[in-house]
């Protein structure tokens, strides 16, 4: 085994030969041409999440590891300089990489799925390796004999490793992010750093497990590190490469889009933020729905006159709405429907919140706002939607606005918005395009 010409030596002592520095050569070029086949490979697959989800890039990655610690165990390649470094460098660096890879493109819940099931799945295996004790009556073919011993020596550097890989990942993770606090303008030092950092921890203490399972000598704990700071460096240009030129933050898909695509098109993470962004906004005009006028109106008087303030709502309608889906088309109402909102929007206060309260109605809830401030935004709200050039050509809109304030508590939703409502409809009586609000004492 080439174990043990290590441990005697013998392939060290190959290194001062012109063959074998010949060798060595070829050993370093192959490992990068494995590490670069690797993170395409890898990178490819994820990338095609969009397509076919994300089960088929955590399957390669668990495939990988099985060979990795095989590697790991009996596979060590000459490098340079007199270095020995195992056969797994390019992998285990490679995974810790695309875990990272995984985190900044998903999120940290996804990124623990495949590093607990390998862990899960490393376990399974070694214990069902030592059932494989408990058969007596195993054929022995020619040429085939069962070692048992080298998957002993396997399983407990598998449950060793994978336990490694499991702190390394969520290190990995803490360290770029604490990194990107104090250099985030630099995205290959921060992952170069983060790796290099992991893979030296990394290093020594897989070292330790592999020198007290295998007999590996110390020159392997050295080789090893040097060819992790080389894969690490590789690594960290191949991921800024991919996340500059290949993963954009808008995924683009090349051709007409397939109708399932909402599917398809979607990870994990867009769906999340997706529905984020939907969650109490109004499909149409983007304000706050009528849902989370009932989830959070009431908290908003509340805490207005916990506060001392005064709070004032308003109600908002579009004048004769009807008349413009009758004359235009409902496209065009939708529009104006859009176009009055942005209006509103503007129109308001930062802190102020606007809902869409029915079809062609808007509520305002404005904090610290009193009767007389009230009154006067109100009309600010009135003038800028009369004043508004609307997308559609030919189209004009008004609003009638009814406004009702409470400096003293407690009072209800219900009961403001009954009050605004009845102002809304004397100004709609009175004429429209108008405001009608509570006389100030
Ligand atoms: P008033 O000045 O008295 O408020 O008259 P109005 O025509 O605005 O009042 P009415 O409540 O009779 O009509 C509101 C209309 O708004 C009826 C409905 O078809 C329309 N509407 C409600 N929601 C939408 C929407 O999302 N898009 C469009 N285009 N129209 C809508
Ligand atoms: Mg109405
Ligand atoms: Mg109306």
């Amino acid at each position: 085994m080439l174990l043990n010409h290590l441990a005697t030596g013998e392939c060290v002592a190959n290194l001062h030969t012109g063959v074998g520095n010949c060798r060595t050569m070829t050993g370093a070029l192959l490992l990068i041409l494995q590490a670069v086949i690797y993170f395409v490979t890898m990178a490819a697959v994820f990338r095609s999440r969009h397509q076919f989800g994300i089960g088929i890039f955590v399957c390669v990655l668990g495939v990988m590891h099985f060979l990795e610690t095989y590697l790991a165990a009996v596979f060590f390649v000459q490098l340079p300089f007199g270095l020995i470094s195992p056969g797994s460098t390019v992998m285990f660096s490679g995974k810790l990489m695309i875990f990272l890879l995984l985190y900044i493109k998903e999120d940290a819940e996804t990124v623990r799925q495949p590093i607990y099931g390998l862990l899960v799945g490393n376990c399974l295996m070694v214990v069902l390796a030592l059932i494989l004790r408990l058969y007596s009556s195993v054929a022995e073919l020619p040429g085939y004999r069962p070692n048992l011993t080298f998957l002993d020596d396997m399983g407990i550097l598998m449950i060793w490793g994978t336990a490694l890989l499991f702190f390394d990942s969520i290190a990995l993770i803490l360290i770029y992010e604490k990194l990107g606090q104090r250099i985030a303008n630099t995205l290959l030092k921060r992952i170069f750093l983060s790796a290099a950092i992991v893979l030296t921890f990394d290093q020594l203490m897989f070292f330790i497990g592999l020198h007290l399972v295998s007999g590996v000598p110390i020159s392997a704990l050295y080789g090893g590190w040097i060819a992790k700071m080389a894969a690490a460096a590789l690594y960290s240009a191949l991921l800024v490469g991919y996340l500059r030129y290949v993963e954009t933050n808008k995924p683009t898909l090349a051709g007409p889009e397939p109708l399932l695509q909402v599917f398809d098109r979607l990870t994990f993470r867009h769906r999340y933020e997706d529905l984020l962004q939907k969650t109490g906004k109004d499909m149409l005009t983007g304000t706050s729905d009528r849902g989370q006028f009932e989830a959070v109106a009431q908290s908003l008087i509340d805490q207005a006159l916990a506060d001392r303030k005064p709070v004032s709502l308003l109600m908002i309608d579009i004048d004769h709405f009807k008349n413009i889906n009758d004359q235009h088309g409902h496209v065009t109402g939708d529009n104006v429907l859009k176009d009055v909102a942005r209006s509103l929007g503007s129109s308001l206060r930062s802190g102020d919140r606007l809902f869409r309260y029915g079809g062609e109605e808007f509520v305002a809830i404005c904090h610290d706002l009193d009767r007389a401030d009230a009154a006067t935004l109100a009309e600010r709200l009135r003038a800028n939607v009369e004043a508004t050039t609307f997308v559609e050509p030919g189209v004009r809109a008004t609003v009638s606005i009814g406004v009702t304030t409470a400096d003293a508590g407690p009072v209800s939703t219900e009961q403001m918005i009954r009050d605004a409502d009845a102002r809304l409809y004397s100004a709609k009586r009175l004429g429209r395009n108008r405001v009608e609000s509570a006389p100030v004492a």
